[in-house]
């Protein structure tokens, strides 16, 4: 960067400072145009994007169809509130329910709210179905989970940095290891206050932990010995992202026509999807259950002044469409084999990396060093010179998650630039 890119920058930079709540870290660097798998900044320089905006841009930047609609929405109604029905959201409701295979949906904006919706109808269910006994009902979570940053929340966060200092917290929530279906077991044993168990199937803000194959599927048969819903978290792991239209999908390709494949979908009773289901163009989330578990939300119990207007679902119903259209699992599932197998080789002769993992396009590397340390973030400011925008999370963990729209030849190219971005911290951690 010469000196007039770099005060351009900081300008920028100096802005945000000033004026802003220093609520995020941000990578420097200032972002003014995206197109595909591609970023560029205020200077021009062109990046590859290995974020996605935490994988809500599965369908890459601008994607002209998604954009095209939204526009084409725009123009014409973007909220009526629902004091009154709009021409939009029923065919959206009718498309993700068949989409997805559930009976209803619940249409909110943020992920957190989608969580936050799905914990309320999880206790509703409890007390008007299963005869939990009032304000008794708890619901089963991870650690190290990350479902968003409400109150309510980040009360069962373990991080203590998401969660110091916001007390007084809610209650009604029960840990247990992820990944541990004995710990599971043990806690739903004799204890009938239990109504749901909350989970991503990978955890990706905790560092994309993949869980043992039959995590998911065992914690569906506990569930279901014990009279308690399976809430899977979706929002960063759903619409193709893992090379599967879910991660529940397990190894199953067929982008959600399950009846004509051999499958290894586990079904959730409650399904929460965000950030992707509208291609990063808009805040969209939703809920996705089965008649007897949604019915117990009733007129005034629950909603959003912008959940569900026709904006919102005119850009989610076709950002579904593409990701079916471009048979983006698929290409997630092709490029992620050839991602992990690539870096493996790397990783063989590697002093500065210890692993990578994930699945699909949802992958990270662990870098050999303290979680203390700076080398992740060094590596990320590097891979930033290198024209590759990843970030850090949790430490020494860096999360690898391009757009699901890459060609086999860009993956190519951003691998070369990764090992070759490594190779400078091998002698030098
Ligand atoms: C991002 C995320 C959320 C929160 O979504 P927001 O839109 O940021 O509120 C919840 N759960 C998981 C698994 C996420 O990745």
């Amino acid at each position: 960067m010469d000196t007039t890119e770099r005060t351009l920058q900081e300008y920028y930079l100096d802005l945000e400072s000033k004026h802003g709540a220093h609520d995020y870290h941000p990578l420097p660097v200032v972002l003014a145009k995206g197109n595909g798998v591609y970023l560029w900044d205020v200077n021009g320089k062109r990046y590859y994007d290995f974020l996605s905006a935490y994988s809500a841009v599965n369908q890459g930047h601008c994607h002209p169809e998604i954009v095209g609609a939204m526009k084409e929405q725009a123009e014409t109604l973007t909220l009526t509130s629902r004091a009154f029905h709009n021409n939009k959201l029923g065919e959206y409701m009718k498309y993700i329910t068949d989409y997805f295979g559930f009976d209803k949906v619940l249409c909110m904006n943020t992920g957190a709210e989608g969580v936050e919706t799905a914990i309320k109808i999880a206790r509703k269910w409890g007390y008007e179905k299963k005869g939990v006994a009032e304000n008794q009902a708890q619901i089963i979570v991870c650690n190290n989970n990350f479902h968003g940053r409400t109150s309510t929340i980040i009360s069962f966060s373990t991080d203590p940095n998401s969660k110091g200092h916001f007390g007084p917290y809610a209650s009604g929530f029960i840990h247990v290891p992820y990944d541990d279906l004995d710990a599971l077991a043990k806690v739903l044993e004799n204890n009938p206050n239990i109504v749901g168990f909350l989970v991503e199937p990978i955890q990706g803000e905790a560092g994309v932990y993949t869980p043992d194959e039959d995590f998911i599927r065992g914690a569906k048969a506990l569930c279901k010995q014990n009279d308690v819903l399976l809430i899977t978290d979706e929002i960063q792991t759903g619409i193709a992202r893992t090379g599967s239209l879910l991660a529940v999908c397990g190894n199953c390709t067929c982008q959600g026509d399950c009846e004509q494949q051999e499958s290894t979908y586990v079904r959730p009773d409650m399904l929460i999807l965000g950030k992707a289901i509208s291609g990063g163009t808009y805040p969209v989330s939703a809920v996705l259950c089965d008649n007897e578990i949604m019915e117990v939300i009733k007129p005034g119990q629950h909603g959003s002044t912008f959940g569900g207007n026709p904006l919102a679902v005119t850009i989610a119903k076709k950002a579904l469409e593409v990701v079916k259209n471009e048979r983006l699992a698929q290409n997630a599932r092709e490029l992620g084999e050839i991602f992990r197998t690539e870096m493996n080789l790397y990783i063989a002769h590697s002093n500065i990396v210890k692993l990578v993992r994930g699945k699909g396009l949802l992958n990270a590397i662990v870098i050999n060093d303290s979680p203390d340390s700076d080398t992740a973030w060094n590596i990320c400011l590097k891979l930033r010179d290198n024209g590759l925008l990843a970030k850090p999370t949790h430490g020494n963990i860096i999360r690898f998650a391009p757009p699901l729209v890459m060609t086999e030849e860009q993956l190519q190219d951003c691998i070369s630039i990764i090992i070759n971005t490594l190779k400078s911290f091998e002698n030098n951690p």
